[in-house]
């Protein structure tokens, strides 16, 4: 049985920063999960199973939950991925078609050493705004309740993921503590203007910009220059062709297969 131990980025108080992990069940949930209820099942039913470790994974921080389900999906199916399309950074532009890629190529920026998970946007940042604004990484479990939020419905039903994610993230305005996220929601409603809300945007993005990036490098098929493809961990993600398989199968064989995670490293 294949198991390997894998680093986690963040540093927890009730989880270890090394986790176990072990082989997904044969006949999982992940044969017929879709993508609005990966990250659930991911949880509830396919990631209890394959850490060794007795913990709560509903307070893993979102990117060390990507994090382990990319060395869950290296340890089980190898690196290789099929994508539909390469974008070509040479000038050839994006290139469709199936390609097989390298998932060892994602890159991950991981946490500084001296990080708390206290983010402050100073008050100076904004343009009129003049409170600081404190936010944390979120958990996912809380980018789960934000996902499913009503509060941030639009009127045709979706959700406005991106202001619930930041209304999650954000704990504390000026001096006050601890802000549920229907409060921060009216906060930035009533006293954020349009301009500050982009200013908001956009600090949360670069201080938050941490973990697996989107995704990596490859071949452009027609120059043989540099390419980039999307990488996303989803439903899609679990799902190796038989041709992924093969070729992890035959790297591996030939003792190529280093170990796929059990570093930190921005490199991995
Ligand atoms: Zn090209």
């Amino acid at each position: 049985m294949i198991s390997e131990k894998i680093q986690l980025l963040g540093k927890y108080d009730d989880i270890p920063s090394v986790l176990t992990l072990k082989a997904i069940p044969t006949v999982s949930e992940l044969e017929y999960v879709s993508s609005e209820d990966f990250e659930q099942t991911m949880l509830d039913k396919i990631l209890p199973e394959a850490i060794e470790e007795e913990v709560n994974l509903h307070n893993l921080l979102e990117i060390d939950f990507q994090w382990v389900c990319r060395c869950l999906r290296l340890i089980n199916y190898g690196p290789y991925l099929t994508v539909n399309r390469v974008f070509c950074t040479n000038g050839c532009g994006i290139i469709p078609g199936e390609a097989r890629v390298d998932l060892r190529t994602v890159k991950c920026i991981p946490l500084p050493e001296d990080f708390t998970n206290d983010i402050v946007i100073k008050a100076e940042e904004f343009i009129d705004y003049d409170q600081d604004i404190h936010l944390h990484l979120p958990t996912i479990q809380e980018i789960l309740n934000a996902n499913k939020d009503k509060m941030f419905k639009r009127p045709d039903g979706s959700t406005n993921t991106e202001f619930a994610r930041i209304c999650y993230m954000i704990t504390q305005v000026g001096t006050k503590t601890n802000v549920p996220p229907i409060s921060i929601k009216a906060e930035i409603e009533k006293k954020l203007t349009s301009a500050d809300y982009i200013v908001l945007k956009a600090k949360v993005d670069e201080l938050t910009n941490y973990g697996l990036r989107a995704g990596g490098t490859t071949t452009c098929p027609k120059c043989k220059q540099e390419a980039t493809y999307l990488s996303f961990i989803d439903d899609k993600f679990f799902r190796p062709t038989l041709g992924d398989l093969r070729e992890g199968k035959s790297h591996r064989s030939a003792g190529r297969i280093e170990d796929v995670s059990t570093t930190e490293s921005a490199t991995v």
